[in-house]
């Protein structure tokens, strides 16, 4: 499986728009737009959801977070794709890195770019797919902002 071709792209894109309904369910319930979900190397959709720190007061209830622990445990990681709304942060970099998940398809890094460079260290497949319609959606979130400094980072997460 390559990572550049455009039958991927089309393909990665389609698995976004599921990250996609997630985060804005979210923002429905009156959350913070980042949606995430889990594939197989087929597309076969393992677990999806999105950021809760809104509406469950829990910081760690993240759209990776939500989407892993809702695919249940898996025999491997190496072989799945995780697709998520907005680059990851540090913790959902670690989430990545620790169960060894190959494939991470972000939907932009424009609002935050996150672990990538890490993960790509790291022997992670990183695409970026820089979608305007994910880029727009969290910057048109009420509070966000455009750049992450720690104390920032309670906007988004
Ligand atoms: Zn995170």
């Amino acid at each position: 499986m390559g990572t550049g071709g455009e039958a991927d792209r089309e393909r990665y894109s389609a698995m976004l728009k599921v990250a996609v309904e997630e985060a804005r369910a979210g923002l429905a319930e009156g959350g913070i737009p980042i949606g995430a979900a889990l594939f197989d190397r087929q597309g076969k959709l393992l677990g999806r959801g999105h950021n809760r720190r809104v509406q469950e007061g829990d910081p760690s209830a993240h759209g990776e977070t939500d989407a892993f622990r809702r695919a249940g445990r898996l025999r491997s990681y190496r072989d799945k794709i995780m697709v998520t709304t907005l680059a990851p942060c540090w913790y959902c970099s670690g989430l990545i890195r620790q169960f060894r998940i190959g494939t991470v398809v972000v939907g932009e890094s424009v609002n935050f770019r996150g672990g990538i460079d890490w993960l790509r260290e790291n022997g992670i497949a990183v695409i970026d797919l820089r979608s305007e319609e994910c880029i727009q959606m969290l910057a048109s979130y009420p509070g966000a902002t455009p750049s992450w400094t720690f104390p920032g980072l309670q906007c988004y997460f």
